[in-house]
């Protein structure tokens, strides 16, 4: 349990959430903010983990081990991948990602969802076999401000901006076999929608243990 100044009603407030064992799966095409928002998410939900990947591509002067990415050799990868060390891999733009095989058991425990920042093949591939996984597509506002938002971050050569904006026209269209959409067009609305998909989907994969557990209360009770 946390307590937290809200904003709106100026008091402090309770927030009892944790986790569930859920997994959030957020898709978006680079450049759409998907990290600041789950940066933002973490910091005021409590209970969530971000499952950082392995990939064999070259940390960005920004980016630490072990908090963005492992950063590991394709021949590294490659013994996982034998190792059967990986939840899903894929091939992303000339890079290979990878997602570690989470224990869903052991999170549920500890009171912890995860959230994966995943592509749209592995967000299939992770959806098959966990069908508890929920999947979020991050939708920038449009082509022309994702080409901005890349320039901008200056982290891109300007071909590899050509390529990720021509991916992205493709990823898009995954969009709809998403289980929820968001548009970011403005972070903080952004924000407080993906605080609400995760609320509403712990209350949705929680409801038989809180009836449950709950049981004997209501047995309790007169009439
Ligand atoms: P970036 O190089 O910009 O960090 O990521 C490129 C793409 O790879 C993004 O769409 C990101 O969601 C995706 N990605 C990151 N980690 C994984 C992973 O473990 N598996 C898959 N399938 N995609 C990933």
């Amino acid at each position: 349990m946390s307590i937290r100044y809200d904003q709106r009603f100026g008091f402090q407030q309770e927030i009892r959430e944790k986790g569930v064992g859920l997994v959030f799966i957020l898709s978006a095409p680079s450049g759409a903010g998907k990290t600041t928002l789950v940066k933002e998410v973490m910091e005021q939900l409590p209970g969530l983990r971000f499952s950082v990947s392995f990939t064999t591509r070259l940390p960005r002067p920004n980016e630490k081990e072990g908090e963005d990415y492992h950063f590991v050799s394709h021949s590294t990868f490659q013994r996982m991948v034998e190792k059967n060390a990986f939840l899903e891999w894929a091939e992303v733009l000339g890079n290979r990602y990878g997602t570690p095989r989470p224990d869903l058991e052991k999170l549920k425990q500890e009171g912890v969802d995860l959230i994966l920042d995943i592509d749209t093949q592995g967000a299939k591939s992770v959806l098959k076999q966990m069908s508890q996984s929920v999947l979020i597509y991050l939708l920038p506002p449009s082509l022309k401000i994702l080409r901005e938002r890349l320039m901008k971050r200056g982290l891109d050569s300007l071909e590899s901006i050509k390529f990720r904006l021509s991916n992205a026209r493709r990823d898009i269209e995954e969009a709809s076999t998403y289980h929820y959409v968001i548009l970011n067009d403005r972070m903080e609305v952004a924000t407080e929608k993906l605080r609400s998909i995760i609320i509403a989907e712990r209350c949705r994969w929680s409801k038989d243990s809180i009836i449950e557990e709950n049981k004997k209360l209501w047995e309790d009770k007169d009439g």
